[in-house]
């Protein structure tokens, strides 16, 4: 429905521009103000009697007081159909050309390109037919994109029952062509097409019923899967200084994540971080099918040198896109890259405002807008009893690597689960540079928990040690004490760090976690027969080393099993005795 309200500029602050208006005028409502024969989108964020102010997604240069401006009377949208996989999007959803090669690559503003391509058929196969009763959200029909079988969903917007009148038959056909014709309770028929337009800061909520997240979201990061796990639906948070490895490891996950679709939203970092995502994703393989990782990737990006606005735009958006792909029973991982960014441009719109500061100037609802964008995570029960997923792992960038600000406390309030990664540990090039001190997870672990439980007792127990050791120094630690500590280095060097550049190392099944961490348990659980702290440091040296070449050699191949040998035949050089304790927890775990 267009708005028929005659609205003009009369105020510019930066991005934020004060419209007054003739009629009326809706929260969130989309507009465009028409400067040089150009129209530049922005949103409404405050009305005030007559006046109302809007965000502006553009660079506002040359909008002056007068300014005409056409309010459309629909909140900001994201189209949602098949043609989605596979592209690079800003956050206004234009797709972005593929070759990125000049910095100048993004569209000129004011220009607003179809996010889905238009005269592309796609080959339609209805699964509903006459006289079927349909719901918002229910698959009436499907077409192969890449890897997946896109289901062709009811527009999430129609509500109430709709029977089917008509479904064309099979074939190819456009995102523009009727492909079903639906009647609702009052006897009026909907055309229906394989696209259609859903409001980004509303969750879409047409499933039967959410589920608890027990399911592992397996990264094939030891360190994650194992320690701080993340379930399918979950949410986690990574923080950590600048240049701490947020941005390698959400890559990381991106490619090796256990999950079918992955959404990345790069929000407000540099260019060059941003340009060298779009760059290298297309060239990537996919290591569960070799195809290339771009079939199932969809990049939302938004750089430092774009207008703050469409940050917001392109959180909303991609969150979105990852609730459409659940609805059709897949499992979808969003990683946002980095949400401080967003914070920040809530930040600089709520001083435009001059609304009350909360803590160090972010608005007082800043809490509750984080809230509401990891709520959209979730794993569902579909209609047809099929079972989707949105898990979300954002990361902050807080300045210092100071956890105590307010956009990582409020991430924290409402995350499953907690990375830290740590200044000490990514200058110590031990990576992921997750700290294991600090990091949680509520979710459950690819391991049992009572293996992991005293592998942490004896990582912390040796922490100590060495904290203690930094005081009285190593001739005042007891030779026991010693081998905690030398335990708990073992511990971190051989299954928390992991080289995301060894072929092998990069990504560890579950099955090989499970087999690996057994025998980790076992050199932690052990007691050994070295008598002064030079032989014990020795010991667990080549401890550490065979365990590397372990780690580095091809799950279950000759080299394994050799490399394996070694281990044991290295343990039983020092008389290793398990502990009773332990000896029973292996045999449980087997
Ligand atoms: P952030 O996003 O936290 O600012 P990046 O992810 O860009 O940091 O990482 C910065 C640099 O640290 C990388 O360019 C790389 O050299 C190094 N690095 C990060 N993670 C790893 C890793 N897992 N293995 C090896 N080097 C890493
Ligand atoms: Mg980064």
């Amino acid at each position: 429905m267009a708005n028929t309200t005659k609205a003009k500029v009369v105020g510019i602050n930066g991005n934020m521009v004060t419209i007054e208006f003739e009629g009326s005028v809706s929260m969130n409502e989309v507009g465009y103000v028409n400067v040089d024969g150009k129209k530049l989108r922005g949103e409404v964020i405050r009305i005030r009697g007559n006046k109302a102010q809007m965000q502006i997604f553009e660079m506002t240069q040359g909008i002056k007081a007068g300014d005409k401006v056409d309010l459309i009377g629909d909140l900001l949208c994201a189209e949602l159909g098949p043609g989605l996989l596979g592209q690079t999007f800003d956050g206004l959803q234009n797709p972005l050309p593929l070759v990125a090669e000049k910095a100048g690559f993004f569209l000129e503003r004011g220009v607003y390109v179809d996010s889905l391509p238009r005269d592309k058929k796609w080959e339609w196969t209805p699964t509903v037919k006459p006289g079927d009763k349909v719901l918002r959200g229910d698959p009436i029909g499907s077409v192969p994109e890449g890897p997946f079988t896109h289901k062709i969903l009811v527009p999430f917007d129609l509500l109430g029952m709709y029977t089917v009148k008509k479904v064309e038959k099979a074939g190819e056909y456009t995102i523009e062509d009727t492909i079903c014709v639906v009647t609702d309770e009052k006897g009026k028929d909907h055309k229906l097409k394989m696209a259609f337009k859903w409001p980004v800061k509303r969750a879409v909520d047409c499933y039967a019923e959410r589920l608890a997240p027990s399911e592992p979201m397996v990264t094939q990061v030891r360190l994650i899967d194992t320690f701080y796990p993340v379930s399918k639906g979950g949410t986690y948070c990574i923080p950590g200084p600048f240049g701490a490895g947020k941005t390698v490891l959400q890559h990381t996950t991106s490619r090796n994540a256990d999950v079918d679709i992955v959404i990345i939203a790069a929000c407000g970092e540099r260019a060059g971080e941003v340009v060298e995502t779009i760059k290298e994703f297309p060239e990537l393989k996919d290591p569960r099918t070799g195809r290339s990782l771009m079939e199932r990737t969809i990049i939302i990006c938004n750089t430092s040198s774009m207008p703050v606005a469409s940050r917001e735009a392109s959180v909303y958006t991609s969150v979105t896109l990852a609730e459409y792909y659940r609805q059709m029973g897949l499992h979808v991982l969003l990683l946002a890259d980095s949400t401080s960014r967003w914070a920040q441009a809530l930040r600089e719109m709520s001083g435009r405002l001059e609304e009350i500061p909360g803590e160090e100037a972010f608005p007082a609802y800043l809490e509750s807008y984080i809230a509401a964008f990891y709520e959209r995570a979730g794993i569902v029960k579909l209609r047809d009893g099929n079972i989707g997923s949105v898990t979300i792992g954002g990361t902050v960038s807080p300045a210092g690597g100071n956890f105590e600000e307010p956009v990582t406390q409020a991430t924290l309030k409402v995350v499953g689960a907690f990375h830290g990664l740590s200044r000490e540990r990514s200058d110590a090039r031990k990576y992921p540079a997750i700290d294991p001190i600090i990091s949680w997870s509520k979710y459950k672990s690819v391991i049992r928990e009572d293996w992991v439980a005293y592998a942490r007792k004896v990582f912390l127990s040796g922490v100590e040690v060495n904290q203690m050791m930094k005081v009285v120094g190593e001739e005042g630690t007891t030779t026991e004490d010693y081998i905690e500590y030398l335990k708990s280095e073992f511990l971190d060097a051989v299954y928390m760090q992991q080289n995301s550049f060894d072929e092998i190392d990069a990504a560890v099944s579950v099955e090989r976690q499970q087999y690996t961490f057994a025998k980790v348990l076992k050199v932690l659980g052990s007691d050994f027969e070295l008598a002064d702290k030079d032989s014990a440091r020795n010991f667990f040296n080549q401890m550490r080393q065979k365990f590397i070449d372990w780690n580095y050699s091809l799950w279950k191949s000759d080299k394994f099993k050799k490399a394996e040998k070694d281990v044991d035949a290295h343990f039983a050089s020092a008389n290793g005795k398990v502990r009773d304790e332990v000896s029973a927890m292996l045999k449980d775990g087997e």
